[in-house]
């Protein structure tokens, strides 16, 4: 741990990082992580867009719970090691930042350059005619289509999805598009089964090839759509350094892998580089 510390302390030090962020960066403000050591298998599978866009029951269930899960994901605050992300980058030693989160809180931290890998959960888009709208505003409709609806939430799950009753889910009345009238509305995150919009993955991979070095914090590199990242660094020779709480599928191609807390061991990186102060509150 010591040494693999000073090797990652050295390797933010010599600037140039692009950050690439998942679930796990998020867990310490209340976000529960997918598959990590604090999180539990998720209770049930997560919404596919094949389901979401064919299926008028369970876009309904996915409303549903995600009407309640999303006030608790509006209401989560930036943590430690989003803070000391926004310190480092500030001092100039990440240059851009590469989350898989759709919690927004990158941003909130202070953090510039941030390019949203799977959207945003805040944003709202019309599949029928690609009009953009704030979750709040969705919210807002929401809340006054379903005067009546209260609901226990029992857990919370990173997309903002909660566990929900069958009957509490049939009593929930879903809106359509505001701007065109009929339009499905969607969160604007990239769901299971869909694919990240290309524009979006060459901007993600050109800021890899800038880098100096990529800093994985909080992902267990799972899926494809982060892990492509790492192979197309380490195909290119530049020095991969992970930080998470248990082994990841991206160990192989890694130079530092340290096992740690992002909440504690980004701070202490952040104070040991320069500098580099955390940002915001
Ligand atoms: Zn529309």
């Amino acid at each position: 741990m010591t040494d693999s510390f000073e090797a990652l302390r050295a390797l933010v030090a010599a600037g140039g990082v692009v950050v690439l962020s998942g679930a796990g960066l998020s867990t310490e403000s209340g976000i529960p992580d997918y598959r990590g050591p604090s999180g539990v298998a998720r209770r049930h599978t997560p919404m596919t867009f094949q389901a979401f866009t064919r299926d008028p029951l369970a876009r309904r269930r996915y409303w549903a719970r995600s009407h309640l899960g999303w006030r608790l994901i509006a209401g989560a605050a930036p943590n430690a090691g989003h803070r000391a992300v926004a310190g480092l980058q500030h001092a100039g030693l990440v240059d851009e930042v590469i989350t898989q989160n759709v919690d927004g809180l990158h941003g909130v931290a202070g953090s510039t350059s941030v390019i949203e890998l799977h959207g945003r959960l805040d944003e709202v888009i019309c599949l029928d005619c690609g009009n953009l709208t704030s979750r709040e505003e969705l919210d807002r409709r929401l809340r006054e289509a379903n005067p009546d609806f209260v609901a226990q939430v029992a857990a919370v799950n990173p997309d903002g999805d909660v566990d929900l009753p069958d009957e509490q889910v049939a009593a929930f009345r879903p809106v359509d598009c505001g701007f065109c009238g009929t339009g499905m509305l969607k969160p604007d995150v990239v769901f299971f089964g869909e694919t990240v919009p290309p524009q979006r993955v060459a901007r993600c991979f050109a800021a890899v090839e800038r880098a100096r070095s990529l800093l994985v914090l909080g992902s267990s590199l799972t899926v494809m759509s982060g892990r492509r990242f790492v192979i197309r660094a380490a195909k290119r020779g530049i020095p991969v350094a992970i930080v998470n709480q248990g082994p990841t599928r991206g160990d192989g191609h890694a130079t530092i892998c340290v096992d740690a807390p992002l909440g504690v061991l980004l701070p202490e990186l952040a104070g040991r580089v320069g500098g580099a102060a955390p940002v915001g509150v």
